[in-house]
């Protein structure tokens, strides 16, 4: 049998897409190398979709007229050199959905750090304002899922750079890059330039009227910009300027946001969401909202009351005045950096897992300033009490039990337990989910 089109890999985006090939009369069959999703696999079969598991037939796959890849594939797999060999085109899923999008609008935000925290602020403020919007991409539903079964007016979408990397004409109305700092370089030969290049393919086919929001404070940002010409408009965040363009910026404590010359501010001691981090993340989704032509009140009331996400410096209890917060999202050191930024109060640190040659000199000063002590979690401590003994009162435990009950009795009222890891979890947790879930029960239950 032949079939138009082929997906590769069956999670959420190639389910995704098989549900909106079959919606649009395509003819679909899926392939997985792996055992495919229970979830996945059920529906698959409810809406009678060809499928395979545990293998790739290349007499199926290589017969196709287009192939959609998961994000999760990498290029240099057998599979995909050869479809290349054929020249059969190779999208993504995002760029598959694209074509069927009609009239609606994309904000679509990508970058290093804060994407998902800028997608949800941004979703928040377009429900405030009762915009007709879905959350889509990397959260919740897939782009093509949303668009098969419950088309939007708008979309806000997160999407990472193997995203980007297969686009053609995919196009978004609103594009954010909220930082671009050294991150899965194994897929990109090492070579920052070409992560760089990959991020701004989310510019690729922006027009005259479209706009790129940008970070004016980041580096790899201005030198890419500095070297390439851009189509679209470009709105600017920062924190070292009073700009006079459209943008966003900070001064003396208000946040200022500029477009058509109209001035809007909230000051930073409304922010629902603490941490300078947050505050950069915070003018990204304000300005795409006003791109978006939203009023100003509901990007205040959003900007006022949006509650943390679970696991990204979230409060958890305060017992005997000790505050708890689950920061285990944190797994790099620039994420503890500015968890540690953001703290008023005297810090115990638990940190640790595996670490990704971590240089905590990074984290020193910030360290000397604000914490207490350390309480390590980990499988092997080693790193993390060489790097710090002599600067802070270090303690080792290798279970989440005992590191919550360390640190709860090092704390004292007015002081605040931080589990900001700045590392993965594989050692002792299934992921960081589980680690901070672990971490919320063991505080709630002292
Ligand atoms: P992503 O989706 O890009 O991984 P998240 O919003 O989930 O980003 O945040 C991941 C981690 O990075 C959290 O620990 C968070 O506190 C931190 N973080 C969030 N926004 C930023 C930012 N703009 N710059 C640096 N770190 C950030």
């Amino acid at each position: 049998m032949n079939y138009k089109l082929i997906i590769l890999g069956s999670g959420e985006s190639g389910t995704g897409a098989a549900l909106l090939a079959k919606k649009k009369g395509i003819s679909v069959f899926v392939s997985d190398k792996n055992l495919i999703d229970k979830k996945y696999k059920e529906e698959l079969l409810q809406n009678h979709i060809p499928f395979e598991e545990g293998k790739h037939s290349e007499e199926i796959i290589l017969n196709a007229v287009e192939i959609i890849k998961s994000p999760g594939i990498p290029h240099k797999v057998e599979i995909i050199k050869k479809a290349i060999e054929k020249k059969i085109p190779i999208i993504s899923e995002i760029e598959f959905a694209h074509r069927y999008k009609g009239n609606s609008k994309i904000v679509c935000i990508t970058g290093s750090n804060g994407k998902t925290t800028t997608t949800s602020l941004c979703f928040d403020i377009f429900q405030k304002a009762n915009y007709d919007a879905s959350l889509v991409g990397n959260i919740g539903y897939s782009f093509a899922r949303q668009i098969a079964l419950k088309p939007t007016e708008w979309y806000v979408m997160e999407i990472s750079s193997f995203q980007l990397d297969d686009i053609v004409d995919f196009k978004p109305d609103i594009a954010v890059i909220t930082n671009i700092t050294p991150d899965h370089l194994d897929r990109y030969n090492n070579e920052f330039s070409l992560y760089v290049k990959s991020k701004f393919q989310i510019s690729k086919n922006l027009k005259s009227n479209d706009t790129l929001i940008l970070c004016q404070d980041d580096p790899a940002t201005l030198e890419y910009l500095a070297n390439h010409k851009l189509t679209p408009k470009i709105q600017f965040f920062t924190m070292n300027e009073q700009l006079k363009s459209d943008g966003a910026y900070i001064n003396q404590n208000e946040m200022i946001f500029r477009m058509n010359g109209e001035p809007f501010s909230i000051s930073i001691n409304e922010l629902s969401l603490k941490g300078k981090h947050n505050q950069y993340n915070s003018m990204a989704a304000g300005i795409s909202s006003r791109v978006a032509e939203i009023r100003n009140s509901a990007i205040r009331e959003s900007l006022k009351t949006f509650v943390a996400l679970e696991h990204r410096m979230e409060t958890v209890a305060f017992i005997r005045g000790i505050e708890f917060i689950n920061d285990s999202k944190a797994t790099n050191l620039n994420s503890v950096w500015y968890a540690l930024e953001s703290m008023a109060k005297p810090v115990i640190l638990i940190l640790g897992g595996i670490d990704k040659g971590n240089d905590y000199a990074e984290i020193f000063d910030l360290v000397k300033e604000k914490v207490k002590a350390i309480v390590c979690l980990g499988v092997d401590n080693s790193p993390i009490i060489k790097a710090f003994q002599g600067v802070v009162h270090i303690v080792d435990t290798n279970n989440i039990s005992d590191a919550v009950k360390e640190s709860y009795q090092l704390a004292e009222t007015g002081d605040c337990v931080l589990l900001s890891p700045a590392c993965a979890s594989f050692d002792l947790f299934k992921n960081y989910e589980d680690r901070g879930e672990q971490f919320k029960n063991t505080v709630r239950a002292l």
